[in-house]
């Protein structure tokens, strides 16, 4: 029986002072515990169903944007951990000389983990795997809205940890608020900029360092040069992937005038292609996920009525199933920076498509906006490219395909101001969990040149 939140707490926190750093053997033993648990066949079957019960993933997805993903940091860990263990030698300038500089990463101590429901299992793990890499003792809060997986994290957990080691506290944002009044040594939130306010007010209280990994409005721009039929297949998918609900997901497309007509015939009979090749709708495909809950259905259902009582075109799609919370991959055009659809991020499958004709133009939509978690751009020009990243910062950019942002971990994963700070995946996740330690050896000489009396020294610049 898991005691009470300060208890968790304290007793992490003793274990943690008490017993100082683990070596790397241990730190990964702990996160191979993970890797053999999701390997097992019956957890497997497990978490497919709470996954199914959530959202409605395939199979495949649990596998490819999930488990997959997870078990590839894990085999980057395990490839690394004694690398960044080591202490991380660095030159010494001359006036140093007869000391010896590096750097030593140590586990921040007790870290906090709120996550997200929308892949929740692999947003909760993935910090998880590099907190415990970092040698640190952690709470885990998942989120109450995927409630099936956050039991099954649950339990899971408590099956391969102890809880003063790893603890995962289920609950809404009342329990969140409670687990903020705790001086924790670092917290990893991944969710809303709304929340991610909160988080970092409640974290500066104690001076607690924070990670925030947010979302945002990530436009796709897709100019004249774009090889349109590929651009769109891969377009179509990344706005339907977990139905639209991923932080990565294109939210709006900014597409060249003389494309525009190519592109919505190209991304119709991708979304038949990909959902629909029965011709019996996308609504009776076994690969195409639903929307979370009825709260996400009305909000998405409230987007798209306000575009199009605002004048907006249903260019495809449209159709919404309250009863199966099913809301088909929707394309709409003559949109109008009033409409709510441009004001949030839709975090669904509705496409809105801006046009432009002038490159200058792209500039000026997407500074209407907080900077992105990604920018994307489909060009085959490359001063094209070069323009579009020139004074838009964007957390990352993918160039001729979508979502790839969350998949190569020598690369930081993370949003800039409105969209996050910190950032995720390989070293840089681990020295998120880490303090850098500087320390200075000193083997022999002295700095006595510089000591009083100042009479006895002959300054020289
Ligand atoms: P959310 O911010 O509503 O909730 C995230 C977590 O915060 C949940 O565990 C929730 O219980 C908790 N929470 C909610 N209210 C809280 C409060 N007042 N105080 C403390 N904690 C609170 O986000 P969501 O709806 O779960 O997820 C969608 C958002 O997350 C989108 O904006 C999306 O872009 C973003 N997201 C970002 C990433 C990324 O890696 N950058 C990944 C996935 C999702």
């Amino acid at each position: 029986m898991q005691p009470d939140i300060r208890t968790i707490f304290g007793a992490q926190k003793e274990k943690v002072h008490r017993k100082g750093s683990l070596d790397a053997k241990e730190r990964l033993e702990r996160v191979l515990r993970i890797d053999s648990y999701l390997r097992d066949e019956k957890n497997l079957q497990d978490l497919y169903e709470a996954l199914y019960n959530d959202l409605r993933k395939p199979e495949v997805e649990v596998i490819a944007t999930e488990v997959g993903v997870i078990q590839a940091q894990i085999s980057y860990i395990k490839k690394n951990l004694q690398k960044w263990d080591r202490d991380h030698r660095v030159s010494t300038p001359l006036p140093l000389l007869g000391t010896r500089s590096y750097i030593r990463y140590e586990p921040k101590g007790v870290v906090l983990i709120i996550s997200p429901w929308n892949f929740p299992l692999n947003l909760s793990l993935v910090p998880l795997v590099y907190a415990l890499a970092a040698g640190n003792a952690v709470i885990l809060k998942p989120s109450e809205i995927s409630s099936h997986t956050s039991a099954y994290i649950r339990k899971m957990i408590t099956e391969l940890f102890r809880w003063n080691e790893v603890a995962v506290v289920e609950g809404d944002a009342t329990v969140a608020t409670k687990l903020l009044e705790l001086p924790f040594d670092h917290i990893f939130f991944t969710g809303s900029p709304r929340v991610g306010k909160i988080i970092m007010a409640k974290a500066a209280e104690h001076l607690t360092s924070v990670t925030l990994e947010l979302g945002g409005k990530s436009p796709a721009i897709i100019d004249e040069t774009a090889d349109i039929p590929r651009i769109a297949r891969r377009l179509a998918w990344a706005k339907s992937i977990n139905c639209g609900q991923t932080c990565v997901t294109p939210d709006h497309v900014i597409i060249h005038d003389s494309k525009k007509k190519e592109f919505i015939e190209e991304f119709r009979s991708s979304i038949t292609e990909l959902y629909n090749r029965a011709g019996t709708g996308t609504e009776h495909s076994p690969d195409y996920c639903r929307i979370i809950n009825p709260h996400h259905f009305q909000r998405l259902g409230s987007l798209y009525q306000d575009a199009i009582d605002k004048g907006a075109h249903l260019l495809t799609g449209g159709n919404f199933e309250e009863d199966d919370l099913f809301i088909a991959p929707t394309l709409l055009d003559n949109i109008s920076e009033d409409m709510s659809i441009m004001q949030e991020e839709i975090f669904g499958p509705l496409l809105p498509v801006i046009t432009y004709n002038d490159r200058s133009e792209v500039k000026d939509i997407i500074r209407r906006h907080p900077d992105p978690l990604m920018l994307y751009i489909a060009s085959d020009d490359r001063k094209n490219i070069q323009y579009f990243m020139d004074g838009n910062p964007a957390g990352g950019t993918v160039i001729n395909d979508y979502m790839l942002g969350y998949s190569n971990p020598n690369l930081p994963f993370g949003g800039v101001s409105n969209s996050g700070m910190g950032k995720s995946l390989g070293f840089h996740c681990f020295m998120e969990f880490s303090n850098k330690r500087s320390v200075i050896h000193r083997k022999w000489g002295s700095l006595d040149m510089i000591y009083p009396p100042y009479s006895d020294r002959v300054l020289w610049m």
